[in-house]
Order: C-alpha cells, then sequence, then structure tokens
C-alpha cells in the first residue's frame, strides 16, 4: 500500500489524534515505544519487534480516542494546553495531510494501522550534555554519571522498562532489536511517509547512517521524507559527508526531501549551559552551510525545548535563524521541557515571563502559515504559563538543587548567567 500525501486524518471527535494512529518513536536501547515522544513509553515484546506500533496500551489509547476521552498516558501535554485555550501539537498535527494510516480509508474506525511516521532512538552516542537529558540517550552523561554517581540523573521511574525492571536492554539485546528493526525497513519503508532519525547526536551514528542510506539506495521510496535531528555540533566532516550523500539520494529520486532539524533551545551562554558541549559559532557555521543548500532537498527546521533557563535567549535564536530566512523558510518548533517539572517555566509566576514573551514574538516572523502556525504553538506554551499566578517555591528549591549540583559537576556558575531567577 503507498501512501496517499493528500489524505487528511478522518477521525473528528474531541480527542483523537492522528499521531496515536500514525506516529511511533522507538527507543532501541531500552526496547520501548510511545505514540509521539511525549507520550508514556511501553514496552516492545523482545522477540517481536514488528508489533511496536499496535501494542496493547496503544490499542486502548486509540479506542479511547474513537470515544473523545483523554487516554493519559502522556497525552495531558496536549489536553492541558487545548483546556488553557492553547493550539496543541494534535490541532498541529491533525491538519498536516499523509500522516493518516491509509487503513482508515476503509474502516475510520480501525485500531491496528500501520505507522506512517516512525522516529528511532537508535543509541546513546553523544558529545552533548544537555541538562534535561540522561544517559540513555547522552554516553557523555553516562561518564559523568560514573564520576559523579546518578542521583540526580535519572529524574524519575520514566527511564524503565515496565518490566524487567532495568533501564536500559543488555548489549546483545539492543543489538537484537537493532536487527529486527532494519529488517523491519527493509519491508516497509516504502510505506512510510516519515522516517526520523535521533541521537545521542545523529551524525555519530555511523552504522545507523550507513545502513540506512544504504537501504534506501536499495529501495527507492520516492515520497519518503527523511529527518535527522542534529546538534549541529558534530565534527565537520560527518556533517558534511551525510548531507552530501542524502542529497545524491534526494538526486537520484530515492527519497522526497530531507528535513533536517536543529535542536537548539536559545542563543549565547545560556544555550551553552543548558546543551552543555554546544559552541554556538560552530552551530551557525554549520546552520549557513544547511540554509546554502536548494530549498527542494533540505528543508531546514529549529527545535526548542522551553524551560526556564532557555527563555531569556530565546528572542535571541529567533533573531539568529532570521538572518538565514529571508530568501527560504525555516521550520519552527517549540515544546515545553518533559519529565523534569522543575525545570519548566510554569514554576514561576507567569509575570516573571512577561516581557519576555513580547520579545519573542516581536522576533517571531509572522508572513508564512507555517510562521502563523509556529506563533500558534508558542501562544500554547504561553497559555500554560499564565495559569501559574505565584511561584511554587518547592520546585524552585528543586531546581536550585539541581543546578547547584550541575554546576559542582561542570565548574559553572548558573547563578552569574539568570540571576534574575534568583528569588
Ligand atoms: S501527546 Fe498529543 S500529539 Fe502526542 S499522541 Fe497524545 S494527543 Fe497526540
Ligand atoms: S544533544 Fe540530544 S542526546 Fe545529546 S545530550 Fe543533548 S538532548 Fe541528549
Amino acid at each position: 500500500m503507498k501512501q496517499d500525501l493528500d489524505y487528511y486524518f478522518p477521525i473528528q471527535t474531541q480527542t483523537a489524534c492522528t499521531s496515536k494512529w500514525g506516529w511511533s518513536t522507538i527507543w532501541l536501547n531500552k526496547g520501548t515505544t510511545s505514540s509521539c515522544h511525549r507520550c508514556h513509553e511501553f514496552n516492545i515484546p523482545l522477540d517481536d519487534f514488528a508489533s511496536f506500533h499496535n501494542v496493547p496500551r496503544k490499542i486502548k489509547n486509540r479506542q479511547d480516542m474513537l470515544q473523545g476521552i483523554w487516554p493519559g498516558d502522556g497525552c495531558e501535554y496536549c489536553r492541558d494546553i487545548e483546556q488553557a485555550g492553547g493550539f496543541s501539537d494534535r490541532m498541529h498535527n491533525n491538519d498536516i495531510p499523509g500522516m493518516s494510516p491509509l487503513e482508515l480509508k476503509q474502516n475510520p474506525t480501525e485500531v491496528y494501522v500501520t505507522p506512517t511516521t516512525l522516529e528511532v532512538f537508535a543509541e546513546n552516542t553523544c558529545n552533548f550534555k544537555c541538562v534535561y537529558c540522561n544517559w540513555t540517550l547522552s554516553s557523555r552523561i553516562e561518564q559523568e554519571d560514573k564520576q559523579f554517581g546518578s542521583e540526580i540523573f535519572p529524574p524519575s521511574g520514566q527511564l524503565k522498562r515496565q518490566s524487567p525492571d532495568d533501564a536500559i536492554l543488555s548489549k546483545e539485546k539492543t543489538k537484537d532489536l537493532y536487527e529486527q528493526f532494519f529488517q523491519w525497513l527493509e519491508d516497509n519503508v516504502q510505506k512510510l511517509v516519515r522516517l526520523h532519525l535521533l541521537g545521542g547526536e545523529t551524525f555519530l551514528h555511523h552504522d545507523l547512517m550507513n545502513r540506512t542510506i544504504d537501504l534506501l539506495e536499495r529501495k527507492p521510496s520516492t515520497g519518503l521524507q527523511l529527518c535527522i535531528f542534529s546538534n549541529f555540533n558534530p565534527p565537520d566532516k560527518y556533517f558534511k559527508l551525510y548531507i552530501d550523500k542524502i542529497k545524491y539520494l534526494w538526486q537520484q529520486g530515492n527519497i522526497g526531501r530531507f528535513d533536517l532539524t536543529a535542536s537548539i533551545d536559545c542563543w549565547g551562554p545560556q544555550a551553552e549551559y543548558v546543551r552543555f558541549g554546544l559552541d554556538c559559532k560552530k552551530f551557525e557555521e554549520n546552520f549557513a552551510f544547511a540554509a546554502e543548500q536548494p530549498e527542494d532537498f533540505l528543508w531546514l527546521n529549529v527545535n526548542q525545548t522551553v524551560s526556564s533557563f532557555t527563555m531569556k535567549t530565546m528572542p535571541d535564536l529567533i533573531n539568529m535563524f532570521n538572518k538565514y530566512n529571508k530568501h527560504r523558510h525555516i521550520g519552527h518548533y517549540a515544546m515545553l521541557v518533559d519529565g523534569f517539572s522543575f525545570m519548566r517555566p510554569e514554576v514561576f509566576a507567569y509575570e516573571t515571563w512577561e516581557q519576555t514573551w513580547s520579545k519573542i514574538y516581536s522576533s517571531m516572523r509572522s508572513e508564512s502559515i507555517d510562521d502563523q502556525q509556529a506563533i500558534k504553538i508558542m501562544s500554547g506554551l504561553q497559555s500554560v504559563m499564565r495559569k501559574t499566578t505565584e511561584h511554587n517555591h518547592k520546585q524552585i528549591e528543586k531546581l536550585y538543587k539541581y543546578y547547584d549540583e550541575i554546576d559542582r559537576r561542570r565548574n559553572t556558575h548558573w547563578r552569574d548567567l539568570w540571576p534574575e531567577l534568583v528569588i
């Protein structure tokens, strides 16, 4: 069954979400899967990787959505934004054609379906130690934990498989699942609309990159949108090498387009603290290189995680990428930090952010429909923050404790960078 890129999600209940039907995120070193990256993770049966998209809890979530019920399991993120009057990811994604499984054409209440978007976190090799990340995704955090102990990482029970009770799989089991994933891709890549590869830092995952490129040489997927998330700070030779290889795939007609998504939250010293390992100058050089690529080949995006520490210099980040979107579109997507509730801006009273919001909106472009969608998503986040009228001192104490420990480990000084958050 080939994908239909003009087909819209047909289910119209108050809670139904195209991602719940069409999207699977997979963590191969944990053996888990979720519907989108903010939903709860469920175990993938280790001897039956191919069932990842239709594990029992996902089926139950789809049945709830058919009834117009919020299913829980992480979808509270969208529920809360919508209940605050904002524009959620669910609303955004339901407006995008081509993401719906084609089984819904035959039966619009079908709950056993084939994914259209597959997002894969393959392993944890990474050159960064972002403050909201953990050792299952970053080998540098893993090393740091070995040196200092892991009392502040991981943040919650979220990292564990439900059973057996281990946070990540053994090397052998991960390898086995990795092979099952590639077998699944061999058989199904031509049914996918989007394939997202993530890390760690994806441009450091050479086996993943080379095998995927090789597979797409053998199995042309003319409509496929291949998407890579990167911190834009891998060694130059790999960044350019893989972009050239993917460009060749596109020139041969083996993929429809390449989405290169830069993970970056704010700008300057604050960004280099939050995404420890980041060199903003190097980031901008690579960003400029990507922005020079033909627009019909490479779609350039910025993906931001919003937390108390990223708010202040978000306008500087937007002004940076505005230098490059005069002659081409740059996608802009923002989401609230996941998993570490004390990092969320809502732990401070809304007045803390009032002026920053004005600066954010005045730096954002508004000419195109995509620009307007980005503003709508941003205003959804603002609606959630608006609900906080007083500081949450308990959470703020946790925040201080966490960053004091980060400073101890990294010889950094967060109070110098965010004096206004010391209350
Ligand atoms: S969290 Fe939102 S976007 Fe993700 S599956 Fe749930 S409703 Fe859909
Ligand atoms: S770049 Fe990504 S994987 Fe690496 S530490 Fe940051 S968030 Fe984690």
